[in-house]
């Protein structure tokens, strides 16, 4: 196997950071050691409270319980924005970039808190009740941080959809949640096209009674139909409302949101976190992960609608008093140097998006980031998927022309924060390794009886006690919760995942635990496969999956996506193959490559590998849910040229 390159800490970093690597060793010994006192003083020094705790943690994962401070009271809009106004009303709470790179606008935290407060009006007029489920289906505008904060204010509970999903998704998760009111737009628009969300939202709300208001912001004009007994003009409704609204106390483990996770292994679940612990985790862990300093722009390119929007555009970075840059288009629109401009014109200093955004800016070419001033950045992020040491060399060498430390955070939308991450003051980096547990994180790695396995090694990856964000139910099925997530392993949290723990005790996630493959006796991982494939120069993109075979007991199917201009070929072929002995081993040898124009993703831009199995197996009658696929067409294109028939 090719050896790993270690990236020290830069002396830039750890001289002027906020955790060094003694501070590291320190702050998780204490975290693990004696998480009583860790967890109070984290909790105090990061948020404030209506009314304190005395009790920190109580938990049982054998019954998937956890409950952290339980007895505390406090609001969450009123830990972003109401307690930085005395020293920061006037400082940019969000810069928002539109699609068309001519718009953007600063919003203060001044001018945060009177939307805010005029939307949470809004809400109780039209009969919103602490513990009331909301819908929120809105473009990448700063009314829809605005509409989660509003909800937070009065204690309602948000559930954010994603902006791209069909009529049917939307009603499904409505209906699921049992949302009473939903917040849109008359139109989105991304990479220069119009996205009809209120005319989704007439069809969705077809079929869901129990919605009584739709307010909808006006963000492009458009002509849309009309339903005057439920839909009010965001716009005008909210200057009728007072500026002021107090925030409602909140109990520590009153429900915060649902989120719906992205659907990458099944059904969706409708995960349910809580009020302080979540709060306290995306905060801490934006300001670490991040090494947040005063006045640094910081950058998610995620959308709202997932988790990462949630943790790391609007409630990590406001409730730490920080300048969050809300990003409305899409990277390639007008073109693939669309990212680097946005870093220039606003002098951006941590950017945060996903391997496969990165390996698309990749794959259209250097120049598209050259000819950008990348002065300004200090880190770069990454989540969603493995990083393949290729992209992350890439993005490590070009985008942040070796300056920049990259995290590579391990985390779900169960886990509400970042788990397993560098932190770039106290970590040495490997590429394609998310490194180290974060604090009061503790990773365990289970062979297949379910013992945990010491030292170096490879297996399931599961948590061995609970964290403040982890998640609280499946709403409305919290058998599913348990079922899910602590049945599978007694006593632990199950990610799904399978992890690699290397001999300094770095982890390596090999993909989900159900994509691990067993040839001739052996485990391997899909990650570890595809990123030998991309390697190659010719190749984008790769997707490996397994499928019966006789002798071996399942053989190796690879999906190849070839870059632009590049064709396949037996040649080619046969070169992929060595590459793949070379990296891995003779028991890496891929049996069958299928050049594919397109991956099935999901929305939010992974790879959904249970599709791609069922194709190799042959068993195309139970594709399973393909509602959150963003491309049903690779499907057909990819069935009708099967490799395998
Ligand atoms: P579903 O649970 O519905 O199948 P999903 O798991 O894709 O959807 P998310 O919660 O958005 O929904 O994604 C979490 C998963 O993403 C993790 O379990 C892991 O497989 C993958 N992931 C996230 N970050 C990383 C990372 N840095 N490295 C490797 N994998 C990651
Ligand atoms: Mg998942």
């Amino acid at each position: 196997m090719s050896e790993v390159h270690i990236y020290p800490v830069p002396e830039t970093f750890a001289a002027n950071t906020l955790v060094n690597s003694d501070d590291y060793q320190r702050m998780y010994r204490q975290s693990v050691e004696d998480p009583q006192a860790f967890w109070s003083q984290q909790a105090n020094d990061f948020l404030q409270w209506s009314k304190p705790f005395t009790k920190v943690v109580d938990e049982d994962l054998t019954k998937g319980h956890a409950a952290w401070f339980a007895d505390g009271e406090l609001n969450v809009s009123a830990n972003c924005i109401d307690r930085h106004l005395p020293a920061r009303a006037e400082q940019t709470a969000l810069i928002w970039e539109g699609d068309d790179p001519a718009d953007s606008k600063h919003i203060t935290y001044k001018e945060l808190h009177e939307q805010v407060c005029r939307l949470a009006n809004l809400l109780k007029a039209r009969g919103v009740k602490k513990g009331d489920r909301v819908c929120i289906y809105m473009p990448m505008i700063p009314e829809a941080a605005y509409a989660m904060l509003a909800c937070t204010r009065i204690g309602a509970v948000h559930s954010v959809v994603f902006g791209g999903f069909s009529p049917d998704s939307l009603k499904d998760r409505i209906l699921d949640s049992d949302c009473r009111l939903v917040i849109t737009a008359d139109e989105g628009v991304r990479g220069g096209r119009k996205v009809p969300l209120k005319a989704n939202v007439d069809k969705a709300l077809a079929h869901c009674p129990n919605v009584h208001t739709a307010i909808v912001v006006k963000r492009t004009g458009a002509n849309i139909d009309w339903d005057s007994k439920r839909d009010i003009w965001y716009g005008e409704s909210v200057a009728e409302q007072s500026a002021d609204c107090a925030p409602e106390p909140m109990n520590a483990e009153d429900p915060l949101f649902i989120l719906y996770t992205s659907g990458s292994t099944g059904k969706p679940k409708g995960v349910l976190h809580t009020t302080a612990g979540y709060l306290l985790a995306s905060t801490m862990s934006f300001k670490y992960t991040f090494d947040y300093k005063e006045g640094d722009v910081f950058w998610c390119t995620a959308d709202v609608g997932w988790i990462t929007g949630h943790s790391y555009i609007v409630y990590g970075p406001l409730c730490a008093g920080a300048i969050s840059l809300m990003f409305e288009g899409v990277p390639t629109y007008p073109d693939a140097s669309r990212c680097w401009q946005v870093v220039e014109k606003h002098k951006v200093n941590t950017f945060y998006t996903a391997p496969t955004a990165i390996r698309a800016l990749m794959g259209a070419g250097d120049d598209f980031v050259t000819k950008c001033d990348r002065s300004s950045l200090r880190l770069l992020g990454t989540v969603g998927e493995p990083i393949n040491p290729e992209a992350w060399e890439w993005y490590y060498h070009v985008v942040g022309e070796k300056r920049c430390p990259i995290v590579d955070t391990w985390w779900q939308t169960e886990t509400g924060a970042h788990m397993i991450t560098p932190l770039p003051g106290a970590t040495a980096l490997k590429p394609g390794s998310a490194t180290r547990p974060f604090f009061g994180v503790q990773p365990a790695l289970l062979d297949e009886k379910g013992q945990e396995i010491e030292g170096q090694g490879e297996g399931a990856l599961v948590m061995k006690a609970s964290w403040p964000s982890m998640i609280r139910s499946v709403y409305g099925d919290h058998q599913r919760m348990i079922d899910t997530y602590f049945s599978t392993f007694r006593g632990y949290y199950f990610t799904g995942d399978g992890a690699r723990r290397d001999a300094d005790g770095y982890y390596w996630i090999t993909g989900r635990i159900d994509d691990v493959l067993n040839v001739s006796g052996h485990r391997l991982g899909t990650a570890e496969i595809e990123s030998a494939i991309v390697l190659h120069e010719d190749t984008a993109e790769a997707a490996v999956v397994g499928y019966p075979h006789d002798i071996k007991g399942q053989g190796i199917y690879c999906y190849v996506t070839l870059k632009n201009g590049r064709e396949p070929s037996e040649e080619l072929r046969k070169e992929l193959i060595d590459l793949c002995v070379k990296e891995i081993g003779p028991i890496a040898k891929p049996d069958i490559i299928q050049w594919a124009p397109g991956l099935p993703k999901t929305r939010s831009g992974k790879i959904m590998r249970r599709i791609l199995r069922k194709i190799a197996c042959n068993e195309l009658d139970s594709l399973g849910d393909t509602s959150t696929l963003a491309d049903p067409s690779v499907v057909d294109e990819l069935v009708d040229h099967r490799a395998n028939k």
